[in-house]
Formats: C-alpha cells, sequence, structure tokens
C-alpha cells in the first residue's frame, strides 16, 4: 500500500471513529485514543493493536495524530518539517530518502496533540504532501 493510500485510508477511519464519538469533550477524545485504550475498544483501527504492540516505546502513546503533522512527502523524499532532533533518514535502491520517525515521539505526546487538537484529522495533516 503506498502512503498516499494508507493516508485517505486512516483518514476515512479516523473520521469515522471521531463521529462515533461525537459526545465526549475534545478532552475526553484526546484521552480515548490513548493506545492502551484504543487496544480495548478499538481493536481494528492500526495493525499494530492485534500484538499489543507500540509502534514506540513510550509509557504513554497516545494515536490521535498518527501520521504527524510535521511529515512531508515529496517526489524524491520525505522529510520532517521541524528537522527533529530524533528524526533520522534512509535511502532506498531506487533513490528516495525517506524521513526515518522510528526513534521519534513527538505526535504521540499528549502535550503535543493537545496543542494541535483538530476533530478534522485531515486538516491537521493537511500539509503532508506539500
Ligand atoms: S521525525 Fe518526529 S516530528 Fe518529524 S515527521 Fe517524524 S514523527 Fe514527526
Amino acid at each position: 500500500m503506498s502512503y498516499q493510500s494508507w493516508h485517505e485510508e486512516h483518514a476515512q477511519k479516523h473520521k469515522k471513529l471521531v463521529e462515533k464519538l461525537s459526545h465526549l469533550s475534545d478532552e475526553e477524545l484526546i484521552q480515548y485514543f490513548d493506545f492502551d485504550n484504543m487496544v480495548e475498544k478499538e481493536p481494528d483501527f492500526c495493525v499494530m493493536y492485534a500484538k499489543n504492540k507500540k509502534c514506540h516505546d513510550m509509557e504513554t502513546l497516545n494515536c490521535y495524530l498518527c501520521a504527524c503533522p510535521n511529515f512531508r512527502v515529496g517526489e524524491k523524499s520525505s522529510t520532517c518539517d521541524i528537522n527533529s532532533k530524533d528524526g533520522g533518514s534512509i535511502t532506498s535502491k531506487d533513490g528516495f530518502v525517506h524521513q526515518d520517525c522510528s526513534g521519534c515521539t513527538v505526535p504521540h505526546k499528549v502535550s503535543y496533540v493537545r496543542k494541535n487538537f483538530s476533530r478534522d484529522w485531515k486538516e491537521v495533516m493537511s500539509k503532508n504532501f506539500d
């Protein structure tokens, strides 16, 4: 699956879940997206949930802004808009330089989610393809 296809599919899943949870306050909604709660209540939302495995080694991991608003995809590379000190890069055989976010926890922190919150996930991620 291409990144674009995943992005669109995830946007639809996110939208559906936020609509289902429209009775919750913003803070309750953010807390609902806590990894442990999502594993229990939304097992199909992420492939990692089946293995109960976090994508990053964090005690409290929030899944609301998975994808990261700072991620940028261009024709020959993907990059980090804030040049996170915990980011890296990997070049594939075809020469594409991939942003490596495996060591970065920025978008999974509750404080970051609060600061960048919108019920519209696509709006928050609108610069991913700039
Ligand atoms: S390195 Fe961190 S802040 Fe930068 S795009 Fe990746 S997850 Fe986002």
